[in-house]
């Protein structure tokens, strides 16, 4: 062993190894840490597990879908509600305006009406005149009528239409109001125990020398969040892969407090009873 210690490239071996890795991990000075400490760090990372997972959690809890979900019904709703209300609004202008013209007809006829019964008008001529035209704003006020009653029913269902929509805003809105207290019932459920547990890990890693622990953190970064793993049965339990017998014997060599990696995913490999050493 080398003063590089099981880092295990050692300068018995060519730079790049057997299954062509890179080594540059091997150019930085051993490091040591106590077997406690070691131990320790494992207990970090299963916190740092812990964070993760009540991370995705939260990310994934099912009512962000569905508030996603109801709040885009909300937004097509609220469109479709004040197109509706629009359109009442302007079927409402209409009546107006039919109502305006079948008065001002009825108003003219009435206005004829008087004259011809007045005796005023006596040459046969414009008598026949007035009384055709009598006869022509009866027939404008009663189309005029029909307008007014063809506005009205279209009030109607319009009217009707607000009032469904206006409901199923609200029904949609109070579903919204629901799984929003749902959601942050369970983020704040969540967040309590991510407070518990990051204290826990505050805890645990101020008792770990900040090398170690500097070396841990970059390669959770690295590593899809850990970084450091138990050597089991001569096997690294952050890759998986069962250590080679030469791997096997240079942790074997090394001192209790070396602070070994595994060759193939480079966490840190912490070493057990059930190591299989
Ligand atoms: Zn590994």
């Amino acid at each position: 062993m080398g003063p590089q210690g099981p880092c295990l490239q050692g300068g018995h071996r060519p730079l790049d190894g057997p299954r062509g890795l890179p080594r540059s991990d091997c150019r930085s000075p051993q490091l040591n840490a106590a077997p406690a400490d070691q131990i320790r760090l494992l207990d970090v990372q299963a916190l740092d597990v812990r964070l993760q997972q009540l991370a995705h959690r939260r990310r994934s809890l099912p009512e962000h879908a569905e508030i996603e979900s109801l709040t885009k019904d909300l937004t097509q709703l609220r469109d479709l509600l004040v197109a509706a209300q629009t359109e009442e609004s302007d079927t409402a202008r209409e009546q107006t305006k039919a109502e305006q013209d079948v008065d001002q007809v009825r108003q003219r006829a009435a206005r004829d009406q008087k004259r011809l019964d007045s005796g005023a008008v006596t040459s046969p001529k414009d008598l026949e005149n007035l009384q055709r035209e009598i006869a022509s704003l009866a027939k404008r006020q009663s189309d005029l009528e029909d307008v007014v009653l063809e506005v009205m029913e279209r009030i109607e269902s319009v009217q009707e239409r607000v009032a469904e929509l206006t409901e199923r805003v609200s029904s949609v809105q109070s579903k919204i109001d629901d799984a929003t207290a749902r959601r942050d019932a369970a983020c704040e459920e969540i967040d309590g125990e991510v407070a518990t547990v990051t204290k826990e890990r505050e805890v645990i890693a101020g008792t770990i020398p900040a090398d170690l622990l500097k070396l841990y953190d970059k390669l959770r970064e690295q590593q899809g969040g850990i970084g450091a793993a138990k050597l089991y049965q001569r096997t690294c339990q952050g890759c998986r892969q069962e250590l080679a017998i030469t791997d096997i014997n240079e942790i074997r060599a090394a001192a209790p407090d070396t602070v070994v990696r595994c060759e193939n995913c480079r966490r840190i490999l912490v070493r057990t009873a059930e190591s299989g050493l």
